[in-house]
């Protein structure tokens, strides 16, 4: 079981099966602050029973380890030893949880910034650049601070990609000198696209992953890490309080590594 072995522990009481304690609700209330009987920490699950403070409470894990229950976090059945009613709760109250994360996440897509670390396949670990930019900052933006390190200009054919797209982007997306040559309907210009838009189309955040490929012969691939998020007030801290290395209107490469 994940993070949820801190939070929930198991109470052991005089009945038949033990009952699941959420450890972080009730914190904030205080009903029994003019009570003058002892109460039990945390909230119990289900309202199948009464409570005593001095019913033994051990951690989920332990309780799990000890009774070899064999689940990954709250799914499916109860086990015979935990209430069922705890249970189906626990189960209901963290999909609840989850969707509201969730929905908060896909609500700030789009206004928020990120700092991008760029690496080149197979040399990831000599040299990387790091570019924050802004849910404003326009591809051609971004292209042009990653010409600086890759050496990219105007006479090599490249595409952006999402995630692992490789020679094959769904972004269409074309750098603007690249659009007047070749580009067609289906495609857009990189000064008409933000990243604000391309963070929307792949859902952008922490941990995931740009592509760019370049040289269609033999091609060569790079590709970003979405190292950080910023909210909208905090990005504008971060463009103002650090030197950056080279930047654009509303985007900067702010750290590199360079190999020796
Ligand atoms: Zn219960």
């Amino acid at each position: 079981m994940s993070e949820s072995t801190e939070r929930f522990v198991i109470e052991i009481g005089s009945g038949t099966v033990a009952h699941i304690i959420d450890m972080d609700a009730g914190a904030l209330e205080d009903d029994d602050r003019f009570s003058l009987s002892p109460s039990a920490p945390g909230e119990k699950m289900c309202s199948r029973s009464s409570r005593h403070p001095r019913y033994r409470r051990v951690p989920l894990s332990e309780f799990v380890t000890q009774n070899e229950i064999d689940k990954e976090g709250f799914e499916g059945d109860a086990p015979g030893e935990i209430c069922s009613y705890c249970w189906s709760n626990t189960r209901d109250a963290l999909a609840d949880e989850q969707e509201r994360a969730d929905d908060d996440v896909s609500e700030r897509i789009g206004t928020i910034g990120y700092r991008l670390r760029w690496k080149q396949k197979g040399r990831a670990r000599d040299e990387w650049y790091d570019i924050v930019v802004g849910p404003e900052t326009t591809m051609a933006e971004l292209d042009r601070l990653v010409c600086r390190f890759t050496t990219l200009d105007d006479f090599h054919l490249r595409m952006y990609g999402l995630e692992d797209e490789y020679l094959d982007s769904s972004i269409n997306m074309l750098p603007d000198h690249q659009y007047e040559q070749a580009g067609d309907r289906s495609d857009t210009k990189a000064s008409e696209m933000t990243v604000g838009e391309v963070a929307e189309r792949g859902a952008l955040w922490e941990g995931d992953r740009l592509s760019l490929v370049y040289d269609f012969g033999t091609p060569s691939h790079y590709y970003c890490i979405v190292k950080e998020v910023y909210e909208p007030d905090e990005l504008d801290g971060v463009l103002d309080d650090i030197d950056v290395i080279a930047s654009t209107e509303t985007a900067a490469i702010v750290r590199e590594k360079r190999p020796q």
